[in-house]
């Protein structure tokens, strides 16, 4: 069997999937994590045809975690009978200049190592599997996909921060992430809009572990709520959203924080978690009585709907609501609650469809359509991945 590798490396996790090519298309056929990379690593894989998932042992013979992990899923392959004809690399930060996916080279991973200031936290992680396939296999055929494409369009003043104009020069802005969902939900429109909104309105709310919203209009992104990093914007699992950056201020200087212990607690011990003081995940959050818990959900939603005021503002009007991502596609209370806000504006649930998880989910009276659609950020690298590998053969 012929396949693509989809890789998306973190800084202690690996996932990856691997996509069959099958009739000229790439189809999903196994998934698999490789978790607790710098503990005790451990490998995992679904087979999606038959549903069994299975604990794979590692490959102990690179130099580091990171070449251990990706020997262990090129062994895993190799001893599959699948040929890897190609590899699509989730990466963060494309920033202003990489609207597209792109063939890596020398000379793009180099360009790309400069924007690493920008992403720290994920950006190495992402370059270090490309160049660890690189030294396996030099002559592999590889593409790199980013979080940030899909929002190059949007509109300059939503991108910009009141700093002085060497700082904005020098890159900080507004970019956007979840890039390669929103593309993949917009070319889905199709498969669930009415056709008159396709080219329409629409509000894409990507509420996941990490959470942000995307105003679209003509299938292009025109404004985001998140951000120069990923901690910007909406609440998510363990990460604030906007906040006052006094706030950071006054933990140096009141509670002696310095850069990594203000790093943890923005990114690992905040949002939902550091709310709740329970759980990052929204199910624990749903299935507890606590008071916090509650107050946690309820900041969640409230947050959304401020986004969906400014979005719509963005887009002068609104068509179509989309909900996608683990909460948006599975947590019907949550979509209530955010459309509770959003009913002056002529939203109106359907809470017997919402109820029933189903894709469409407004009543019949709605102004605006209220849609979920599930969504999947490897299709849109596999199938990237395979277009670029079709036009450089
Ligand atoms: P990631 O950003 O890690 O890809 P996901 O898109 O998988 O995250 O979303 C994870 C979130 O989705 C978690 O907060 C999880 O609790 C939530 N979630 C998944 N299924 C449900 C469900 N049935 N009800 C409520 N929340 C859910």
């Amino acid at each position: 069997m012929q396949a693509i590798l989809v890789i998306n490396a973190g800084s202690s996790t690996i996932k990856f999937a691997v996509f069959a090519v099958e009739h000229n298309e790439p189809k999903k056929r196994y998934t698999g994590l490789i978790d607790k990379l710098l503990l005790e690593p451990q490998m995992s894989i679904k087979d999606l045809k038959t549903g069994d998932k299975k604990l794979i042992a590692m490959y102990q013979q690179g130099e580091s975690p990171y070449a251990n992990a990706f020997n262990s899923i090129l062994h895993w392959l190799h001893d599959n009978n699948i040929e890897l004809i190609a590899a699509g690399h989730r990466m963060i930060h494309g920033a202003t200049k990489i609207t597209e996916s792109v063939v890596l080279n020398d000379e793009v991973i180099k360009f790309l190592e400069t924007l690493n200031p920008l992403a720290p936290l994920h950006q190495p992680y992402n370059i270090q599997g490309a160049k660890i396939a690189f030294a396996k296999y030099p002559k592999l055929f590889q593409v790199a996909c980013f979080d940030t494409s899909f929002h190059t369009t949007a509109r300059e003043l939503s991108q910009l921060f009141a700093l002085p104009k060497w700082l904005t020069e020098e890159g900080v802005r507004r970019y956007g992430f979840h890039g390669l969902s929103y593309a993949y939900v917009v070319d889905q429109f199709e498969n669930y809009l009415a056709p008159k909104i396709v080219d329409g309105k629409i509000i894409v709310m990507h509420l996941g572990n990490g959470a942000t919203m995307a105003a679209i209009e003509n299938r292009k992104s025109l404004a985001t709520s998140i951000g120069f990093s990923a901690v910007d914007g909406l609440i998510m699992g363990t990460r604030t959203g906007s906040m006052d950056p006094s706030v950071i201020l006054y933990l140096m200087k009141e509670h002696n924080m310095g850069y990594d212990e203000v790093t943890k607690l923005i990114y690992k011990d905040s949002g939902l978690l550091g709310v709740s003081g329970i759980s990052p995940d929204m199910r624990d959050l749903l299935a507890s009585d606590s008071k916090d818990a509650k107050l946690a959900v309820d900041l969640f939603c409230y947050r959304v709907a401020q986004w969906i005021g400014t979005l719509s503002m963005e887009l002068q009007g609104l068509d179509a609501l989309v909900f996608t991502a683990g909460i948006g596609e599975n947590a019907a209370p949550i979509r209530e609650k955010i459309c509770a806000y959003a009913k002056w504006m002529g939203a109106e649930l359907d809470t017997t469809k919402n109820n029933a998880n189903e894709s469409e989910i407004h009543t019949s009276n709605s102004k605006i359509a209220i849609h979920v659609i599930p969504t999947d950020e490897e299709a849109t690298i596999a199938k990237d991945t395979w277009r670029l590998l079709q036009q450089n053969k």
